[in-house]
C-alpha cells in the first residue's frame, strides 16, 4: 500500500504550506468528517519517484472533544494513527513553545516513525534555530522554508530513508 505521511503541529506553523510544496499540485480534499473537512486534506505526491500519500492534519490543540478544536484534535489523532510517517513541523523562528513539547511528547508515545521539521528557517541562521530541536527526542530536525522552498529536497531526502 502506498505509505502515508501526516503532516502535524501547532496551528500557524507551515503545515498547509509544505503540504502544498510536497504534494504540488495534486491535492484532494476529503469530505469524511462533517466540521474538520476544512482541514484535512489528502493528496498523492511523488517525492524523488516514490509515491506516498500526504495529509495535511487541523493542527494540534488540546480542547474538549465536543468542540470544534477537540474534533479536529481527534480527527488528528486518527490521522497519526493511520500513519506510516509523521512530519512533526513547528516555527522555528517562534522556538519551540510549550504545546510543541507537549505534543512531541504525545508523539513519542504514540511510537511512530517522526521526522522533526523546522520550518520558516530560511536564509542565514535558519538551521541554528532547528538545533534546539533536538531536545525533543525525536531525531535529528530538518530545517526548511517551506514558503521559499529551501531545505524541502533534503527533507524529502529524508522521508524516503524512513519510509
Ligand atoms: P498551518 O496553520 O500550520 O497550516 O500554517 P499555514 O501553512 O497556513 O501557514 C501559516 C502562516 O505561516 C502563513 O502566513 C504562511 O504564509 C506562513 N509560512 C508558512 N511557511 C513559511 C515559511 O517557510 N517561512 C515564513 N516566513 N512563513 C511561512
Ligand atoms: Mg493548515
Amino acid at each position: 500500500r502506498t505509505p502515508r505521511v501526516a503532516i502535524c503541529g501547532r496551528p500557524n506553523v507551515g503545515k498547509s504550506t509544505l503540504f502544498n510544496r510536497l504534494a504540488g499540485k495534486r491535492i484532494a480534499l476529503v469530505a469524511d468528517e462533517p466540521g474538520v473537512t476544512r482541514d484535512r486534506k489528502e493528496a498523492w505526491g511523488e517525492l524523488a519517484g516514490v509515491k506516498v500519500q500526504l495529509i495535511d492534519t487541523a493542527g494540534l490543540e488540546e480542547a474538549p472533544p465536543d468542540t470544534l478544536p477537540g474534533r479536529m484534535r481527534a480527527s488528528t489523532g486518527t490521522a497519526v494513527d493511520e500513519a506510516d510517517l509523521v512530519l512533526f513541523v513547528f516555527d522555528a523562528r517562534a522556538g519551540l513553545l510549550p504545546e510543541d513539547r507537549h505534543f512531541a511528547a504525545w508523539l513519542r508515545r504514540a511510537g511512530k516513525p517522526v521526522i522533526v521539521v523546522a520550518n520558516k528557517a530560511e536564509g542565514r541562521g535558519g538551521s541554528n534555530a532547528a538545533l534546539e530541536a533536538y531536545e525533543l527526542g525525536l531525531g535529528e530536525p530538518v530545517a526548511v522554508s517551506a514558503e521559499h522552498n529551501e531545505g524541502v529536497s533534503d527533507l524529502i531526502d529524508r522521508i524516503i530513508e524512513a519510509l
